[in-house]
């Protein structure tokens, strides 16, 4: 049996998938993308939800997304992206099979 990955302060990795390290919520499994099952927000990208100076850009899209564990509500990660743009796939386990891999 594979030993539980510490993957960011509060979340891990294990053979059954992503959990919280703080309350053990499973997010999902290994295959999946964890973030689609946190809780999740997204914010424009302004110094005053950001608590930092921002440059302002001509297309005014960049958001500000942060994930949270359905179970403690502890957020777990965020990230900085282009609005509408798919969620990042942090964390992703390195050993995930790819799309038509061996036969
Ligand atoms: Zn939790």
């Amino acid at each position: 049996m594979r030993q539980t990955q510490i993957l960011g302060e509060y979340l891990a990795l294990d053979d059954a998938g992503y959990l919280c390290r703080r309350c053990g919520h499973r997010f999902c499994g290994r295959d999946d993308l964890w973030k689609r099952h946190a809780r999740f927000r997204e914010s424009p990208c302004r110094e005053d939800v950001l608590g930092a100076p921002v440059s302002p850009r001509e297309d005014g899209a960049v958001v500000f997304r942060q994930f949270f564990c359905p179970g403690c509500l502890t957020e777990v990660d965020n990230e900085v992206a282009l609005a509408g743009s798919p969620l990042r796939w942090s964390f992703r386990p390195p050993e995930r099979p790819t799309d038509g891999g061996r036969a």
